[in-house]
């Protein structure tokens, strides 16, 4: 796969870190576990949408955008990373945050919603949960339009066959530095929202001849409206790639059970997970998306679903600083 025809931005220096987790992985007998720590990729705090973000800023760099419109939830990592992304272009930056839990939005709120004000955003739209986000960032455009302003719309979680390409070179990366380790992984972990990390990360490793399965913890939707969601981006992300051929429907696997009662609600076991890497890692995770998603791996791991998949990587995808909106569920009573 040549990604170099692809226009991109830089925001990190180098790879970022595949590291043993020996103190976490001890307590699972027989395994070996690794982490690719994607919590330390560059922009104001880190995380999956950087990656995504280097290929969506080139491509509104050469369309001469001057202010990027994105959406997300109301403590969206995704709309924390464009908006730090276009300050480091020297782009304006408009967000459309949905309130997905009734009452939710505090415009004092920390977290990434702090984050939102101190990066200076230029303009926030709080709508309600369920509301067409695609229209609403449309209009947003379309008066900006109007004011002379070339406005860029990048869809929820950077997700589209531009941004996916980001987790195709992270497949890449991945490969490369295993091969330099000398480790040999038996299957990949990721989280699976928006689904340009799963299906980038699917078409990076099948492009490559290289597999490994990858196994999605969903943190949102049903199963199989998540599978057939990284599947058509897969479909696109082959595409583009001019692949002979695209990944398979049966090569997409996502877990559901453990979402908890939504997206964003508080579990038992994120919170059990958070707290196990905290103390036996030092690694922050986030309480809605990689919190959820150890809780995943370490429940297959107990029910013993990997069985011959001795050595796996877990993808962490940042959004520590959600735990800062989250204070009260984690303070230890
Ligand atoms: C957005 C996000 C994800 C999910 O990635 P998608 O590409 O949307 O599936 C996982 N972890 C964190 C921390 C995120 O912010």
């Amino acid at each position: 796969m040549n990604l170099c025809q692809f226009p991109r931005r830089r925001y990190t220096v180098g790879n970022t870190p595949i590291e043993p987790l020996e103190r976490f992985g001890a307590l699972f007998t027989g395994y070996h576990i690794h982490c690719k720590r994607d919590d330390l990729l560059g922009l104001a705090g880190g995380g999956n949408k950087t990656r995504k973000l280097e290929f969506l800023m080139a491509d509104a760099l050469a369309q001469g955008a001057d202010t990027i419109i994105t959406c997300g939830a109301i403590q969206s990592n995704h709309c924390r990373l464009t908006l730090a992304a276009a300050n480091k272009e020297g782009l304006a930056c408009h967000l459309v945050l949905e309130q997905r839990v009734p009452n939710s939005y505090d415009r004092f709120a920390g977290g990434n919603n702090l984050l939102f004000d101190l990066l200076a955003v230029e303009e926030v739209y709080v709508v309600e949960g369920g509301t067409d986000l695609a229209a609403k960032m449309a209009s947003v455009a379309e008066c900006l339009h109007t004011k002379g302003r070339k406005p860029y719309i990048i869809p929820g979680g950077g997700s589209n066959a531009i941004g996916g390409l980001g987790y195709v070179a992270c497949a890449q990366e991945i490969l490369q530095q295993l091969y330099e380790m000398d480790l040999n992984i038996d299957a990949i972990v990721c989280t699976s929202g928006s689904a340009g990390t799963h299906a980038g990360i699917l078409t990076g490793i099948y492009g490559n001849n290289a597999h490994i399965p990858v196994i999605g913890i969903g943190i949102n939707r049903q199963k199989e409206a998540q599978r057939q969601a990284v599947y058509e981006l897969s479909v696109k992300l082959a595409e583009k790639l001019k692949l002979p051929k695209a990944p398979d429907m049966e090569d997409v696997i996502v877990f559901d059970n453990y979402v908890g009662e939504g997206y964003s609600r508080v579990t038992e076991g994120m919170l059990e997970a958070v707290r196990l890497l905290a103390q036996t890692e030092a690694i922050l995770l986030d309480p809605i998306y990689t919190g959820k998603t150890m809780a995943g791996m370490i429940d297959l791991l107990k029910k013993g679903y990997f069985n011959n998949l001795k050595n796996i990587l877990f993808l962490h995808t940042g959004g520590s600083p959600a735990l800062f909106a989250y204070t009260e569920a984690f303070w230890s009573k």
